[in-house]
């Protein structure tokens, strides 16, 4: 395919936008690098349809660089509760940091700097460079890795050659229509199985609609570690026991009963982490541990701090 055949292309996934694209999606209006940047982390590991709420939250809470410039690192974790893969939440507590103390408060322009912030990868900063300063600059996230497979009929991820392609595709006169234009194609028609050719804009430029056949990039698989572990549910006068103290090596900074690793081949629940397959029991005691530092709370106040999605689902259920 020919290089101005490739930027037709990218004029027509920018007017499809216009016309097709999900544009009530809470992050794509008032637009803001700040709001780009919380959208961006949060669409890295999560479903738009479950990251709606939570951004809008965050953003009720944080609107903008400036309220969250004293923000503590529970407050943050606290608005990620049930989101998972909390390390970004604490991305976002060491970024703002940063952006306050080295670049007075503004979020930086530039490549260089944004990838030397925790969390923003080349990806999320071709995002915030492209939606946000209208910069040409290239994403590749699940979506856009899809329909470039697509687009040039490649069964394979490469990495180098993908990012080629994300930028020789480029609409650098409409890179925000583009932008969201790529990503909404992606999920909205280019779907794994039975894409919706007969509605794509660039349906006489792809390769695979032409051939009929439908290349899917393949995950890499991960071998989940099992791991078996005991929650000691502890209650008295309503209030539960809950500590940060664990040493799972994962769910840092989170608040949970105790917990601790068991032999015993049988669990109540399994939850998959990404490298791990979590099968968790509960047991209920009325004794504290002496030698483990916590807090009491009661079920109104475990809504307002950070616990694993599948602890806080237990401890709903508790009678
Ligand atoms: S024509 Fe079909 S396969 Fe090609 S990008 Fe569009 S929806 Fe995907």
């Amino acid at each position: 395919m020919e290089i101005t055949q490739r930027n037709n292309l990218g004029e027509k996934i920018s007017n499809w936008y216009v016309d097709n694209g999900r544009q009530n999606l809470p992050w794509r209006h008032s637009i803001s690098p700040y709001r780009v940047w919380i959208s961006e982390i949060m669409l890295q590991q999560t479903q738009v349809n479950t990251a709606i709420a939570y951004f809008d939250q965050f953003i009720d809470k944080y609107p903008d660089l400036e309220t969250i410039k004293n923000a503590s690192e529970d407050s943050i974790y606290a608005l990620w509760s049930g989101l998972g893969y909390y390390r970004r939440a604490s991305y976002i507590y060491q970024a703002k940091e940063l952006i306050h103390n080295k670049f007075k408060g503004k979020m930086p322009n530039n490549y260089d700097e944004l990838v030397s912030l925790p969390g923003i990868g080349r990806s999320t900063a071709g995002a915030i460079l492209s939606i946000a300063f209208n910069k040409p600059y290239p994403i590749l996230d699940a979506n856009v890795k899809k329909v470039i497979s697509r687009i040039f009929f490649k069964k394979d991820f490469d990495e180098k050659s993908f990012w080629k392609l994300s930028e020789d595709i480029l609409d650098t006169k409409n890179i925000f229509n583009f932008q969201q234009g790529v990503m909404d194609l992606g999920s909205q028609l280019c779907s794994p199985k039975n894409p919706k050719c007969n509605l794509c804009p660039i349906n006489t430029n792809c390769e695979s609609n032409l051939r009929n056949e439908f290349p899917i990039l393949l995950k890499r698989s991960i071998k989940q570690k099992k791991e078996y572990i005991e929650f000691r549910i502890i209650k008295k006068n309503h209030k539960y026991f809950m500590t940060k103290e664990n040493d799972l090596g994962y769910w840092n900074n989170l608040w949970m009963p105790p917990v601790q690793a068991v032999n015993r081949h049988k669990s109540d629940i399994i939850h998959k982490l990404s490298h791990r397959e979590l099968n968790i029991s509960f047991r209920n005691s009325n004794q504290k541990p002496q030698n483990i530092s916590g807090e009491w709370f009661d079920k109104k106040e475990l809504a307002q701090i950070a616990i694993p999605k599948p602890i806080f689902n237990r401890l709903l259920i508790d009678g």
